[in-house]
């Protein structure tokens, strides 16, 4: 059987890192759940179809492709056989990601797809709803949280790397909106399971993060043995 390790929260909480990080320790595979519905939103822009109507939204879901491949560069991800790693990044992706992950029909072909990759390597997974919803059987559940003025300026880091400016107020106004929509949409909302760690970032280095979930592994690894 393989191992699942879950790791949900809001953007910028610190996910993507401490996941990179520990599945490279781990030697698991890194699924970016994010990546997938940014990779649909990304499709209703370019074929210029109104996100803000979910039945337009339904009615193409079924034309896209998504493919996941790995390489020393971690994931790529292919949107009908085209690579748009580069392109799923930007602003206005983060928003048509947002609005259109809240369509059930969106989530249910994106979950299929993320339990059945889980189901077969061990993985680290992080997203909104994966200790929650898509590997409700995962060993290790992390709930991460930090401040929002901290997530901010980690997101406005990462935009700038990608030459994207904008100000600290409006990513954070941005992350507000993306939390507010997440938490109380009706399919699969973001929250913390049961079973889940809650860890907090905000003055957390990225090394304390995988201690603390290296415990955490280690202690399951010997219950299974
Ligand atoms: O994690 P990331 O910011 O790349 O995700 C983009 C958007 O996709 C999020 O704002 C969220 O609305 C949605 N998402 C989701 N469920 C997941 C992962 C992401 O609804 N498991």
């Amino acid at each position: 059987m393989s191992i699942k390790i879950a790791i949900d929260g809001p953007s910028g909480a610190g996910k993507t890192t401490l996941a990179k990080a520990l599945s490279k320790e781990l030697g698991f595979t890194y699924i970016d759940t994010g990546a997938m519905y940014r990779t649909i939103g990304l499709y209703m822009l370019d074929n210029g179809i109104d996100i803000d109507n979910e039945e337009e939204v339904v009615k193409n879901v079924d034309d896209v492709d998504i493919r996941i491949d790995y390489d020393e560069n971690g994931q790529q991800i292919y949107l009908n056989g085209e690579d748009v790693s580069g392109r799923i990044r930007t602003p206005e992706v983060s928003h048509a990601a947002s609005v259109t992950s809240a369509y059930g029909k969106v989530r249910e072909k994106l979950v299929d797809m993320q339990r059945e990759m889980a189901s077969k390597i061990n993985v680290v997974m992080d997203g909104r709803d994966i200790g929650t919803n898509v590997l409700k059987d995962a060993d290790i559940k992390i709930f991460m949280v930090a401040d929002t003025s901290v997530r901010a300026t980690r997101r406005r880091d990462e935009l700038k790397e990608k030459g994207i400016e904008k100000t600290h107020e409006e990513i954070e106004e941005d992350i507000k909106t993306r939390d507010h929509r997440d938490s109380n949409r009706e399919n699969n909302p973001l929250m913390q399971a049961e079973d889940a760690y809650l860890l907090d970032s905000t003055k957390m280095s990225v090394e304390e993060e995988i201690e603390f979930v290296r415990r955490l592994y280690e202690k399951i690894i010997k219950e299974v043995k």
